[in-house]
């Protein structure tokens, strides 16, 4: 990246930030969504891929019909998504706090 404008230099760093960074508040955020793949199938594979679900036993129960397709995989690898949130923290940086960096103007 070209200095200027954006650009990130150790001399652009003028002060840090604490964030807070926890899942989001049950009111704020949508359900966790559970998947569940197949080890041994190839990555990119439909069929090695279960369904989505909010329900983790639906989810799950994916893996019950892939055996039965293919018994000889017995691995799986479980993907969550759930949801985030960042907040800026009011006046100095804990000193056991992780911190990013701020650029300024
Ligand atoms: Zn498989």
């Amino acid at each position: 990246m070209a200095a200027g404008v954006g650009a990130l230099s150790p001399r652009s760093v003028s002060r840090y930030l604490a964030w807070r960074i926890r899942p989001e508040s049950a009111e704020n955020t949508e359900p966790k969504i559970h998947q569940f793949a197949c080890t041994s199938c190839p990555t990119d594979s439909l069929e090695g891929t279960g369904v989505a679900s909010e329900d983790f036993e639906s989810a799950r129960g994916w893996i019950y019909l892939h055996l039965a397709k293919f018994p000889e995989h017995t691995g799986y690898r479980e993907s969550v998504t759930r949801h985030w949130r960042a907040d800026l923290l009011p006046g100095p940086v804990p000193a056991t706090m992780p911190v990013a960096p701020r650029v300024l103007p």
